[in-house]
């Protein structure tokens, strides 16, 4: 039997609460969720009999994280192209290989992205779905999603139409009144970019999102992709509204991010993703001077991790060097940081809930959605001492520490396993599409697929070296 069945109130019992509303910590510090909600928060609650206890002392419980762009079907290609850029990314989905991919593949690659995003803590995902080229795609990135208890918000989109185009298709109408049906744990946005064309063929595109009340998320600033010019479009006609996520916007100009700023718009960022694939610096260090609102998300598993806590890591990293080298090239060094531990938790949970225009989720308070996450590993040395929780949790913490997670009032991980999860016949779905691909593909170019070239790189001549010991190891070797 479930010791958390569905409707039995859970109490995390002693742990380091962070509220996410501001830089509160609240040490052994009990949560009650009763139903699909919080109910109460604070030292040694009453709670009503039957309730589950969970031990969360010498843990940190924190709101569950919230991912606001991940390519979820891409996931089943976990790890294949580590070593590539973004124009090998766009070759391969979108002009070789992307139309390859089945219903099934699809399904197979959400399935396994939603399990992996609660295991690691991750209750919230905009899954960007831009492979969905018929119905049936659609369908099962959206099966997929309903049947793993976490939360998720279904982007649709399509890179292999102009959104003009598959936007007016009676199918996505359809798609739309059969799937959108307010469903809490299934939200819904469209997903496309704007490719800075001044005829702005995607004005119908946006035109349909009006019409239905959903939000877009565009990537913007990618370099060699998308630029000011898209964000100047979307701006001249009106479609920078409220609630509009900008993924990436690594390579706008003051200009543009003035732009978003004014009207409302979020930027989701992409860390280990812009400091790999080459859409820009991290913009971070940049939109601090805007006010705009950020939250964090992690692309896609095809190259990253689905993990939080690195895009928490990266993101400090990036923004500090960054920092850094500033003062640098002026001659001046920074004293102090200006991006805080505590700014990047916020951005990964109470940022992405504001990016997806979810007020009930992304902090712990009586009233708010229970979906939580508890950081414990009694297992492990790097569990205490906790001192500062933010930092523990942006630089210390890992996936494997996540101990127990709940989504809307539900436990679906507990003492670091994941509750009805049937992992051996995920497992199955994934072998099949990749065997099915490969297949496709042929052996030799899934092979060169994940092992682009490498540029030639030569040993610059050292003036220092005074006797050719190198050539001569060269040579006997
Ligand atoms: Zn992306």
């Amino acid at each position: 039997m479930n010791e958390f069945e569905a409707g039995r109130p859970v109490v995390l019992r002693g742990g380091t609460v962070l509220p996410m509303d501001g830089r509160r910590v609240l040490t052994r510090t009990d949560v009650l969720v009763t139903g699909d909600r919080i109910a109460a928060v604070g030292p040694e609650l009453e709670v009503p009999e039957g309730a589950a206890e969970i031990d969360a002392s010498g843990g940190i419980v924190m709101p569950g994280m919230i991912d606001t762009h991940r390519h979820m079907w891409q996931t089943v290609m976990r790890g294949y192209g580590a070593d590539w850029t973004l124009t090998q990314y766009f070759v391969w989905y979108y002009l070789e290989h992307g139309k390859l991919f089945r219903p099934e593949d699809v399904h197979a690659g959400n399935t396994l992205a939603a399990i992996e995003a609660l295991d690691a803590g991750v209750t919230t995902v905009v899954d960007w779905s831009h492979g969905l080229r018929t119905p049936d795609h659609a369908d099962a990135a959206a099966d997929a999603l309903q049947a793993v208890p976490g939360r998720y918000v279904l982007a649709y989109g399509n890179i292999q139409q102009p959104p003009a185009e598959w936007t007016a298709a009676p199918e996505f109408r359809d798609f739309v009144r059969r799937r959108v049906t307010g469903d809490d744990l299934l939200g819904f946005q469209i997903a496309f970019d704007v490719t800075g064309d001044p005829s702005f063929p995607e004005r119908p595109a946006f035109e349909v999102a009006r019409e239905l009340g959903a939000t877009v998320t565009t990537h913007a600033g990618v370099w060699g992709a998308t630029s000011d010019d898209g964000i100047r479009l979307m701006y001249d006609h009106g479609f920078m509204t409220p609630g509009t996520i900008y993924v990436h916007a690594a390579s706008l100009s003051a200009d543009s991010y003035h732009r978003i700023a004014a009207t409302g718009g979020s930027i989701s960022v992409s860390t280990e993703s812009e400091q790999s694939a080459g859409q820009g610096y991290p913009p971070t260090w940049a939109i601090r001077a805007h006010g705009i609102p950020v939250s964090l998300s992690m692309d896609t598993s095809v190259w990253w991790s689905g993990d939080l806590f690195s895009a928490m890591r990266t993101t400090l990293g990036a923004d500090r060097s960054r920092e850094h080298l500033e003062a640098h090239a002026k001659g001046e060094t920074v004293t102090h940081c200006a991006l805080r531990a505590d700014q990047v938790v916020d951005w990964a949970t109470r940022g992405g809930a504001r990016a997806i225009g979810r007020d009930d989720l992304g902090t712990i308070e009586p009233g708010k959605k229970a979906d939580l996450v508890l950081i414990k590993n009694d297992a492990s040395p790097v569990s205490f001492p906790l001192l500062n929780p933010f930092g523990h949790v942006a630089f210390q913490a890992q996936r494997g520490d996540v101990h127990t997670v709940l989504v809307n009032g539900r436990v679906v991980k507990h003492e670091h396993r994941l509750l009805g999860v049937d992992l051996a016949a995920v497992r199955a779905q994934a072998d099949s599409t990749i065997e099915y691909l490969k297949g496709a593909m042929g052996e030799e170019a899934w092979e060169k697929g994940m092992n682009p070239d490498i540029p030639s790189a030569k040993v610059l001549d050292n003036p220092y070296t005074y006797t050719d010991y190198r050539s001569d190891a060269t040579h006997r070797l």
